[in-house]
């Protein structure tokens, strides 16, 4: 069984629609793919058309920006029932953040001398629910400003750099909270890539676990042997799961090909059973 629980589609920044993602997750022969696309679920629908040709079991998720400890955080979220009101109450807050934040990016590169309009990202995100700096990164590609989104973020978008801007995100342990009682698991994404490996220690870990966080993504490219590693004794300490998944973005994000990691049968099972416990208990609320 060939298992990736982490990708994304052109409903946020990757560049596969949802049908195309599903057909090419066959093609790679993988047994079970999670849609995970940032703070929406605009892609579900037409993933599970795809998946219903058979061949494939498709997992319904996302992958939600957070806050913890002052620090972005993602946390992948499958299967909740995204009309919980609290649920998409929040999202919709999130995703209200990434579309506030756009006009004061483009300000800040035509302070650059690089002139693209809201108009310009549009024409590259037009199937996405909200934009992403991987979207203004390709409006800069095809302005011919950079080569690829890679020296995008390098140049100006990343933190630091001085096209970047903050936006809103989600308080994680209340996100853990809303995913659970909307009777879905959450599993924290690449916790030691990036910005938050700081923040995410073992009694952090702890913490997340008893506001009900069910795993860790322990298996992702933006981890070393070595991290990966320590990742799974703290998970196997203290009785989380361990996934692993590409973090697929289509041709957006180089070196994250399907299947690149993925998540051992077992750990699949286990979540499965999280879902309906989740499911069930969210019934009885
Ligand atoms: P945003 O959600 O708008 O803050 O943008 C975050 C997205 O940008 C994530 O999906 C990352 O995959 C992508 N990203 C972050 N850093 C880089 C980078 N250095 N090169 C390419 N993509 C990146
Ligand atoms: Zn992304
Ligand atoms: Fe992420
Ligand atoms: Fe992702």
């Amino acid at each position: 069984m060939r298992i990736d629980l982490h990708t994304h589609s052109s409903r946020s920044d990757g560049t596969d629609n949802p049908q195309e993602l599903v057909r090419r997750a066959r093609a790679a022969a993988i047994d079970v793919v999670a849609l995970t696309d940032h703070d929406t679920t605009a892609g579900w629908d037409e993933a599970q058309a795809a998946a219903g040709d058979g061949g494939i079991t498709l997992v319904l998720g996302l992958e939600i920006s957070c806050r913890f400890a002052a620090t972005g955080v993602h946390l992948l979220a499958y299967e909740p029932d995204p009309s919980y009101p609290a649920l998409d109450a929040e999202l919709e807050r999130v995703l209200a953040g990434r579309n506030a934040r756009l006009p004061t990016t483009l300000h800040r590169l035509r302070g650059l001398n690089i002139d693209i309009s809201v108009a310009d990202v549009r024409a590259v995100s037009a199937d996405a629910a909200a934009t992403g700096r991987p979207h203004v990164a390709d409006a800069l590609v095809r302005l011919g400003a950079v080569r690829d989104r890679d020296e995008a973020f390098d140049r100006y978008l990343s933190p630091g750099r001085p096209a970047y801007v903050d936006r809103y995100g989600a308080d994680l342990v209340t996100m853990i909270g809303l995913v659970r009682d909307a009777g879905g698991v959450s599993v924290v994404a690449h916790p030691w890539g990036r910005s938050s490996r700081r923040v995410l220690t073992e009694a952090a870990f702890e913490q997340l676990r008893d506001a009900g966080l069910a795993g860790i993504e322990v298996d992702h490219n933006d981890h070393s042997a070595r991290d990966r590693a320590e990742l799974a004794a703290i998970a196997d300490e203290l009785g989380l799961l361990r996934t692993g998944a590409s973090d697929y973005h289509g041709v957006g994000k180089l070196g994250h090909p399907l299947g690149c990691n993925r998540t051992a049968p077992q750990q699949y099972e286990a979540l499965r059973q999280r879902v309906r416990e989740a499911t069930r208990a969210a019934g009885s609320l």
